[in-house]
């Protein structure tokens, strides 16, 4: 398998901080989005050298489509002439419905960027309106228009599960509504994080309990695969095999270079970090000299872990390739119990979780590693 690696450009800007956001990013400012802009180059300028190809490059944030297509464009011809961007590039644009113009992603979509990956999250108004969404459910159809209109054949959107007053209903009107307009689909679980409004107010206490959270995940993963989604992670989904390049190369513990304050990367076998530190990354001459170091990564326990999330599992040729020294010899006799249980599949080429699996993910993949040492 050729290597290549993806670069990852956070954003730190939002209009208003949702309130269930654990994401890092602060007010959109027209100065800071400039002094940002430049900083982004600067360290795109001073990024070791990489003789790897680049096929995947991925504005995330934060929303990434408030800076406009000036500054976005100039990011991404930075990463043109430092890196060997392949051809086939996958370059994917974070967006939300309330803050995109048709005339930004014209000039996007010919200068290069060819995904966009919309924050949905529900097509009821008031259920928008609970999450704390600044857009409504027209707008979210009407920003995947915009889209189309601008060229963008890949698009992208999220939904949000298991969150206050959702039924099967509103995920069904989510997937009429825009399965047949849309590539790709990632359906997240909400989760209540402590420090954001949404951990303050105890918000879990309206959300739904475990039991109906698999029942709604359940829903999801079954109306979409009627619609003619593959499922090939845990909470992604796609049609004619349009997979996010980008975080497939997650799953697949390949390498990654992050920019940018809360941006992680994996380079070298090592994972690092830039703190949520807007200031320092402002400041800094060159931002790399903040560049924290957090673990060694990519052993096989890892790659297990990361693989497993996807639907094509853990393929025993290419772990053999990457890790010639590990003996998997105990996964077969830790499945046993799991298949039993329709949790697993394992046949003489891979072994990968069932959708039933997926429901319990964390602890099936424990329980199928724990003998691994
Ligand atoms: S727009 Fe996205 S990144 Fe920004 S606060 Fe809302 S969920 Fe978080």
């Amino acid at each position: 398998m050729m290597r290549s690696f993806g670069l990852y450009i956070h954003i730190p800007f939002c209009r208003a901080k949702c309130p269930y956001c654990d994401f890092y990013s602060v007010p959109f400012q027209d100065d800071l989005a400039d002094r940002y802009t430049e900083a982004v180059l600067r360290a795109i300028h001073c990024a070791a050298d990489s003789e790897l190809p680049l096929d995947s490059i991925y504005f995330g944030g934060g929303t990434p489509v408030l800076m406009g297509a000036e500054r976005l464009l100039a990011m991404y011809d930075a990463a043109k002439k430092k890196f060997s961007v392949t051809a086939d590039c996958e370059i994917t644009l974070e967006a939300n419905p309330a803050a995109m113009t048709l005339e930004d992603l014209c000039k996007l979509r010919q200068g290069g960027f060819n995904r966009i990956s919309i924050g949905v999250q529900s097509a009821v108004d008031e259920q928008l309106k609970t999450l704390g969404r600044l857009h409504s459910a027209a707008q979210a159809r009407e920003s995947v228009e915009l889209c189309r209109i601008a060229g963008f054949d890949n698009i992208s959107v999220d939904l949000m599960l298991a969150t206050p007053g959702q039924t099967e209903d509103s995920i069904r009107t989510f997937c009429h509504t825009f399965c047949p307009v849309v590539e790709h689909i990632s359906a997240y679980l909400l989760k209540v994080e402590e420090g954001t409004p949404f951990g303050r107010r105890h918000m879990e206490r309206f959300c739904p309990d475990e039991e109906r959270s698999a029942d709604l995940y359940l829903c999801a993963v079954n109306e979409l695969k009627q619609q003619g989604f593959e499922q090939y992670e845990i909470s992604n989904f796609a049609k004619d095999g349009k997979y996010s390049r980008h975080n497939t190369r997650y799953w697949d513990c390949s390498e990654y270079l992050g920019i940018g304050p809360a941006a992680h990367s994996f380079w070298n076998g090592e994972r690092r970090y830039f703190e949520r530190d807007l200031e320092a990354f402002l400041s800094a001459e060159n931002p790399w000299t903040l560049w924290q170091f957090d673990d060694k990564g990519g052993d096989f326990f890892e790659y297990a872990m990361l693989r497993l999330r996807l639907s094509a599992g853990l393929i025993f040729s290419d772990c053999a390739e990457r890790y010639p020294g590990v003996d998997l010899s105990f996964l077969r006799q830790q499945a046993e119990q799991l298949v039993k249980h329709d949790l697993v599949f394992i046949d003489e080429n891979h072994i990968a979780l069932t959708v039933k699996g997926f429901l319990v993910s964390n602890s099936v993949i424990w329980n199928l590693l724990e003998q691994y040492d």
